[in-house]
């Protein structure tokens, strides 16, 4: 391929990717608009119109203000593509280090460093702002750049030392040196299981036991009927942070753990609760946690095959902006544009991942239906729909693409139609 041929593929991709994201979102904010002045039949007596009305604002700034992000990053990349951002940061950082691995990770570091600076006063926004205005978020400034500051030292510690041993695979493993950095990457993503549950998070949140007797007994009693064993229930103190209610499932093997958000807790009843754990299990039990790790993995098998030949390809540097480095390694640059090119590229095919998900969605829900009482995990969905302040009225196309889970009412006529 010739260098040119290349960029006019990326800029067109990159253009029909807003494209779309403009459109879906228009249709998205007018469907929202037009079901606005009154709560959808099915929702009425349940659902007051002011949260109606709520969910629909709530839902048209977060799309408003993600199409923004979406600019934001398109420019941010064209300015370290095409408009020479990399290139400066490659001739800086080898004018100070010189060649060798020092060179390449500082080439790393300041692209990362550069990308988090420029993200954070929009994730700022995001929570002091937006999540603020309806009533979501129960941060303050303090804990906001004390997570910054945890969040950044892992990241650079867990992600610089899997970029590092990635690097020397590259320089030093030959031709298949792909194939032994999938076997890294995979084991990297395993131990990620493991240290997650049991150090990483409880860095950020304090997890206590679940007391509650009754709840604990009616919980182990569905574990039991299931056949489903965890070394634990704990609660989680999400309210720090976010009103916004949750429960989910962390850890594998003998560490498997089940938490739920105190937020959560606090507003369903004990036979909600149990169906929204019912949900949970069966996404465990009918394999798709083992699924999307399955496809995780083989993904990345072809992706990091794709990066093999690419990192040899002249084109992929200047059809990107970047002239490779004569007599230096080139590695770290590899990475850095794949790692940004690649989501340009498979945006078109976020519908099928959304399909697959919602898909799994629909088998736990009946899942729960089979376990529990169908009515109580309809009840908690309304509840949980409410509290986020999710909209009722999605525009269907919007939703089919990027969706991970159904649209509340074709759940829970699903549901009811058990
Ligand atoms: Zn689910």
């Amino acid at each position: 391929m010739s260098s040119l041929a290349f960029t006019v593929l990326f800029i067109s991709f990159l253009l029909i990717s807003l494209v779309v994201r403009f459109w879906l979102a228009s249709r998205h904010i007018r469907h929202i608009l037009v079901n606005r002045a009154t709560v959808p039949a099915q929702f009425s007596g349940q659902i007051s119109l002011e949260a109606h009305q709520k969910a629909a604002d709530y839902s048209i700034a977060k799309t408003k203000f993600s199409l923004f992000i979406v600019l934001l990053n398109a420019a941010v990349l064209i300015g370290f593509t095409l408009m020479g951002g990399l290139q400066w940061l490659a001739s800086a950082s080898f004018d100070i280090f010189g060649d060798g691995w020092r060179y390449q990770l500082g080439l790393v570091l300041a692209f990362a460093l550069i990308s988090g600076l420029v993200e954070l006063p929009f994730d700022y926004f995001r929570q002091f702002v937006l999540e603020a205005r309806f009533g979501f978020n129960r941060m303050s400034p303090a804990l906001f750049f004390t997570d910054l500051f945890k969040s950044t030292v892992l990241s650079l510690a867990l992600g610089l030392s899997l970029v590092w041993v990635t690097l020397i695979l590259m320089e030093k493993a030959g031709a298949l040196w792909w194939l032994y950095a999938w076997v890294l990457w995979c084991g990297f993503q395993m131990l990620m299981l493991v240290l997650v549950p049991l150090f990483i998070a409880p860095m950020f949140n304090k997890f206590k036991p679940l007391e509650d007797e009754s709840l604990r007994t009616r919980i182990e009693n569905l574990m039991q009927r299931i056949g489903f064993a965890s070394s634990g229930l704990f609660v989680m103190d999400g309210s720090r942070r976010s009103a916004h209610g949750n429960a989910y499932f962390s850890g594998f093997g003998a560490a498997k753990r089940i938490v739920f958000f105190d937020t959560l807790l606090e507003r369903l009843a004990p036979h909600e609760i149990e169906a929204v754990l019912a949900h949970e299990l069966g996404h465990f039990k009918l394999k798709h946690i083992v699924k999307r790790i399955a496809v995780m993995f083989a993904s990345s098998l072809v992706l990091l095959a794709l990066l093999g030949y690419l990192k040899s390809q002249a084109w992929f540097y200047t059809g990107l902006g970047v002239e490779p480095m004569m007599g230096a390694s080139n590695d770290a640059m590899a990475l850095i544009l794949f790692a940004l090119v690649l989501p340009v590229f498979s945006f078109l095919l976020s519908p099928l991942t959304s399909l697959s998900s919602r898909k799994h969605e629909f088998e736990a829900d009946a899942f729960a239906a089979k376990y529990t009482n169908s009515q109580d995990l309809v009840s908690a969905l309304v509840k949980l729909y409410e509290d986020n302040a999710s909209t009722l009225t999605p525009d269907p196309l919007h939703s089919a693409f990027y969706d991970s889970h159904p649209p509340a009412s074709v759940r829970i006529n699903k549901l009811l139609a058990i």
